[in-house]
């Protein structure tokens, strides 16, 4: 084919400039400056061995914290076996007992399945729910439903399922039959259709969506509907679930039961891990070879989640982010109504959303500067996601920082 003059060419310029020139890895993140050399606890520190109190956990990964001795402990006993990966043709103990215990916990699942990541686990979320819909109504009833300000992965289908248009626009085509409806009960009744539908999913919590609580009442809504329409009512809890709010399942606080969640972020204690959780009739849908995965669920990595799930499932664990939860909401609250610089403060537990006028990042960069990272969540919110580990001082000496980078702009 001979090129035209509208051609692109493969040397047109980049539209984002790396942030690290020196570094080989392509430059989807826009790194902060710093060479990170080491955790412990709620820190991390740098090659000049400066400390910062990390309110991002890896982006709600690190759950426990850097270093944590249990999760070291975990991590040896799993190499003990010489087993790391053997493939999901056979089976191993690791995998069927976090399988048996997630299963219990929840509370209403029957089966699991494992894969390496939050995407991951909402694109086996999509099929399953395609495979059931189908069976149950035949190929029409196929479509997924997502809401405005829900993230939902950087694949091809999730990607079509997250309301960010600078995320899908680049990328399309993307997943037909995969659509975005507002958070509103009227419009939510119109679109769930008994016939063309297959899945709902919405973040309890929206996370990347600027930090959204949804309502116990709109959950429950939505949980009726689908209900009462034969609809997947899938919970992706990769960002909000495992302990987040103060609960094992952020569902809990609404008093819904999803017929699948997904799961992720912190669940292998920064190993990367997803799982979906699904009741008989979403399992019955599934036969040997309808969907797979080479890594999933494997030995060592489901060892250290195995470790890492009972951490955080523990009473005293929960309890404690309520805690120190309530000390955020409190100490939040104080900030905005003394600086006058924070429109809204959003959350629950150790999930905080706070809109600033300015841009977040330029409220980030400071915060860095006087030793705490945060996150945002859209342009103009910070997000705040400690280790569930996080102390009360540590949280007081986390906020006061904060409302110094807030009021120094
Ligand atoms: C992070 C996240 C995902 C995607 O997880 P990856 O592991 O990055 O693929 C999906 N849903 C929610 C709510 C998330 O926060």
């Amino acid at each position: 084919m001979t090129p035209t003059a509208s051609a692109p060419t493969l040397s047109a310029a980049p539209t984002d400039q790396p942030s690290a020139p020196s570094s080989a890895i392509l430059a989807t993140y826009k790194r902060a400056p710093m060479l990170i050399t080491r955790g412990e606890g709620v820190r991390l520190f740098d090659d000049t061995g400066r400390a910062y109190l990390d309110f991002t956990s890896g982006i709600a990964v690190n759950a426990l914290g850097y270093g944590d001795p249990g999760i070291a402990r975990a991590i040896e006993q799993a190499m003990v076996s010489g087993l790391i990966h053997t493939s999901n043709l056979f089976r191993t103990t690791p995998g069927e007992a976090l399988a048996a215990r997630l299963v219990d916990l929840s509370g209403f699942a029957q089966r699991a399945f494992f894969c390496n990541s939050g995407a991951e686990a909402n694109e086996g979320a999509f099929k399953i729910a395609r495979k059931w819909g189908r069976a149950l109504g035949g190929p029409a009833k196929h479509e997924i439903i997502a809401v405005r300000g829900g993230f939902h992965g950087r694949l091809f289908a999730t990607v079509a399922a997250t309301d960010r248009p600078a995320y899908r626009l680049p990328f399309r085509p993307l997943v037909p039959g995969v659509h975005i409806v507002e958070r509103d009960l009227g419009d939510l009744e119109t679109a769930l259709d008994r016939d063309t539908t297959c899945a709902l999913i919405v973040e309890p919590i929206q996370g990347e969506g600027g930090v959204r609580v949804l309502e116990p009442a709109l959950l429950q809504a939505m949980r009726r509907l689908t209900q009462e329409r034969q609809i997947a009512f899938i919970l992706d809890e990769i960002q909000c679930g495992l302990g987040r709010t103060g609960h094992l399942f952020a569902f809990e606080r609404a008093g819904v039961q999803p017929d699948m969640v997904t799961l992720a972020k912190p669940l292998a204690g920064g190993l990367p891990m997803g799982a979906v959780l699904m009741t008989q009739p979403f399992a019955d849908a599934m036969a040997a070879g309808d969907h797979g995965t080479t890594f999933g669920g494997g030995p060592f990595v489901a060892s250290v989640a195995l470790h890492v799930l009972d951490r955080l499932a523990d009473p005293a664990l929960l309890a404690h982010v309520r805690a120190v939860g309530a000390v955020m909401a409190d100490g939040l609250a104080a900030i905005q109504a003394r600086t006058g610089r924070v429109r809204a403060v959003r959350g629950t537990g150790l999930m905080w959303g706070v809109d600033v006028h300015e841009p977040a990042a330029a409220v980030i960069e400071r915060a860095r500067g006087l030793g705490l990272l945060i996150l945002s969540a859209g342009e103009h919110t910070l997000r705040l996601l400690p280790p569930l580990v996080l102390s009360r001082e540590d949280a007081l000496a986390g906020l006061d920082t904060l409302e110094q980078a807030i009021t120094t702009g």
